[in-house]
């Protein structure tokens, strides 16, 4: 049985991967530790034989008895209100926390692949965005945290490729959304339906013009399924080319939820990319890969998630784990 780690497994992201490996007959070591993922999200595996849990922050020392195949990176806060509630935290997980993965993956020689991000092309002056494009990122602007982790772990991750000979894959990942996002994360997303869910008006930031390109997780997940299977090194978009402004976005989400609210306008965060769409081409060629599941299916699927939430999560203000961590 192959063993694969995966890091923020109690995360949106990570628990899908969790999901994933699993159903693929892998024996998956999950690790998290809990700032921003929720155990809610992998409880259903935890009677499983082929499944551990550790409750670990990977920015220290990382150690996993026995051996080990993969390695799959996805610990990090990653939407943009987060943070800016941990930003020592987010900079720690992306480099530290990389350069101690990598460490372990370098000494189990294991296949390491890490979550990169649309990010590391901040505001972009290309569009689409392409692997080869560097980017336009403010490294001391308020997503600075994000972006610059993001940017040193892909330098970092091909230095121990390219130095020490360790596998490793780099998988830029565009706006994604599906069940297990947190309703109260500060997402477009979540934050609309939720809104909707509340009786409460959509909040669209900036005038709505800014676009996204979002991804329905399935298909993310498939994607970053076929490059760690891949010989490919280099960085490779991961998302759908399915472009929308955030006015239009709000709309649909309005219909979809039959809400009677309506939209009003709020001021557009310091550095808001203004455009956001993948070129995917490289992984069409490379991994035979293109998304699946159209928008109008992946909001139903995602709708029904947030409907079946209970109250009090649909009203909780903020994740419970937040207060203690930035204490300390
Ligand atoms: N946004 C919005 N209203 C909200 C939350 C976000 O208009 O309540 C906008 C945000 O300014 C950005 C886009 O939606 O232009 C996507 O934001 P998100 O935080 O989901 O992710 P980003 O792609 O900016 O990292």
């Amino acid at each position: 049985m192959k063993r694969v780690l995966i890091t923020g497994a109690a995360g949106f992201l990570g628990s899908h991967l969790c999901d994933r490996f699993i159903k693929e007959g892998y024996h998956v070591m999950a690790m998290d530790n809990l700032i921003t993922g929720d155990l809610k999200n992998i409880e259903h595996l935890f009677p499983l034989s082929n499944f551990e849990f550790y409750n670990h922050d990977v920015s220290n020392f990382v150690h996993v008895s026995g051996d080990l195949d993969f390695i799959l990176h996805f610990a990090s806060p990653a939407s943009p209100i987060d943070y800016l509630k941990i930003p020592i935290q987010t900079l720690k997980v992306g480099s530290l926390g990389t350069h101690n993965l990598l460490g372990l993956a370098k000494s189990k020689g294991a296949r390491m692949l890490i979550a990169s991000t649309s990010e590391v092309y901040g505001d972009p002056e290309v569009h689409p965005q392409k692997e080869d494009y560097w980017g336009n990122v403010n490294p001391v602007g308020p997503r600075g945290v994000y972006d610059e982790a993001k940017r040193f772990q892909e330098a970092m991750t091909m230095a121990y490729h390219t130095y020490h000979g360790v596998e490793t894959r780099i998988v830029r990942i565009f706006n994604t959304y599906g069940p297990r996002m947190r309703l109260n994360d500060g997402r477009v997303l979540p934050a609309f339906i939720g809104q909707a869910l509340r009786g409460e008006d959509l909040t669209v930031f900036g005038d709505g013009s800014q676009t996204r390109s979002f991804c329905y997780v399935d298909d993310l997940v498939e994607g970053i399924y076929r490059l760690l299977h891949s010989d490919y090194a280099h960085p490779v978009n991961i998302g759908n080319p399915n472009e929308i402004t955030i006015g239009e976005f709000a709309e649909e989400i309005i219909k979809l939820t039959g809400t009677d609210q309506k939209v009003i306008y709020k001021e557009l965060p310091t550095d808001d990319p203004k455009k956001r769409q993948p070129d995917i081409s490289l992984a069409k060629d490379i991994l035979d890969w293109e998304p699946k599941v159209s928008r109008a299916e992946g909001l139903k699927i995602t709708y029904e998630y947030f409907k079946s939430l209970s109250e009090s999560e649909l009203y909780k203000k903020e994740h419970n784990n937040f207060e203690q961590y930035i204490k300390k």
